[in-house]
């Protein structure tokens, strides 16, 4: 098997600084180990110094924060939550959680992300039909800012809270300010896979002292203060440990680095593919800075004279990663009965949509192979430059 012999090139793993030892020895030595301690207190400070959110709680997972927001707009059983359809299902299922129904709204062609057109028709559609909607979701996919102006108008105008996924969108910007602080309530993730990675975690970002700190208390069992055990509501188990938070502080230090990297990723592959028809990529507004967690690629197969599947596969064959582009909630099995309003934009998205390996630790090596593998394709495909 040559190629299985070949080192796997990921589409994004974990890149650690080197900060992030000492850190976690620090964690050791005063065997602060168990939940919560002074790295977490750090990270959260880390955090809203970097994207001037006031207040940030660290968690255990983006979609426990997702969850805790959702729990803070009082999202109870029978109530709607509208959510893009273009996402990682983590954004939908916290409102399943909470026994509330998703609401799907596509995206459009500008950012991918949610449409506010279609936005506003679900809102009056679903006031129309005497429905409690109680929370908006926005995704900044793949680390681009959706428009937020007038999602956030929408949301005002219906009196609606906006809660943000910006788990892809740590270090990207709308109008020079920071994807998560635009809505009531804000969420990061630091999985494995994304922009910087505590292994496994996410963050609750808000300006309101007392909501973040009802979040903290839900993600520690809901303790009453008492000496004994004392619960006058149900409580989770969603913080993150002293250890993880550590790793996390070390991440912080090369936030900026990391970002830079992902963006030269991205300019590499528009200078790859340039000449050759068919390929477009996510678009970048003057409103905004994406952080490129992934560089993702359209594919005209009319065009390109190949399609995106013809692409992945030559990829695997090298032992490389590649994905398809999100499939959207509302094509979802789960997801089948639940309400949607338009759908074709994402549709297309995700039946012509490719992720590159995107991580800002390709080595030089990496690139040659990667490049070697999209140009044989290109030039098998495409009549010349
Ligand atoms: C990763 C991700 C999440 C979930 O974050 P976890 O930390 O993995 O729970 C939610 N939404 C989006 C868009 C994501 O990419």
């Amino acid at each position: 098997m040559e190629n299985s012999e070949k080192k796997k090139i990921w589409l994004s793993s974990p890149h650690m600084s080197g900060y992030e030892e000492a850190y976690i020895k620090e964690a050791f030595a005063s065997n602060w180990i168990a939940p919560l301690g002074p790295h977490v207190d750090a990270f959260e400070k880390a955090l809203c110094s970097y994207t001037g959110a006031r207040h940030a709680a660290a968690l255990s997972s983006g979609t426990a924060a997702l969850h805790l927001a959702l729990m803070l707009c009082n999202v109870q059983r029978g109530d709607e939550v509208i959510c893009q359809s273009f996402t990682f299902s983590a954004s939908a299922n916290p409102i399943v959680y909470q026994g509330a129904t998703p609401v799907f709204v596509d995206s459009e062609e500008d950012t991918w992300n949610m449409d506010p057109q279609l936005l506003e028709e679900a809102l009056k559609d679903r006031l129309a039909r005497g429905k409690k909607i109680k929370a908006v979701i926005a995704v900044h996919l793949y680390g681009m800012p959706a428009k937020l102006n007038e999602i956030k108008a929408l949301c005002e105008r219906f009196e609606v809270p906006l809660i943000e996924d910006a788990a892809e969108a740590l270090g990207s910007q709308y109008r020079g300010r920071a994807c998560g602080t635009f809505g009531r309530f804000g969420i990061l993730s630091f999985n494995g896979n994304k922009i910087i990675t505590t292994s496994g975690g996410g963050a609750l970002l808000g300006e309101e002292a007392q909501a973040i700190e009802k979040a903290r208390f839900l993600a520690t069992q809901a303790r009453d203060p008492a000496p004994h055990y004392q619960h006058s509501h149900i409580g989770y188990n969603y913080r993150l440990s002293n250890v993880l938070a550590g790793i996390g502080r070390g991440q912080m230090q090369v936030l900026d680095e990391r970002v830079a990297q992902r963006r030269r990723n991205f300019d590499r592959y528009v200078r790859i593919f340039s000449g050759f028809p068919g390929i477009d990529f996510q678009p970048e507004s003057p409103d905004n800075f994406s952080n490129r967690w992934l560089t993702c690629i359209l594919i005209n197969p009319e065009l390109a004279g190949f399609d995106r599947e013809k692409l992945r596969l030559a990829l695997e064959n090298e032992n490389i990663e590649s994905r398809p582009l999100w499939k959207p909630m509302h094509l979802q099995p789960v997801f089948k009965d639940a309400p949607a309003y338009g759908g074709s934009v994402c549709a297309r998205l995700f039946q012509d949509g490719l992720c590159l390996p995107s991580g800002s630790n390709l080595s030089p090596q990496d690139w040659e192979r990667i490049e070697e593998t999209l140009y044989s394709v290109l030039e098998s495909n495409t009549v010349s430059r």
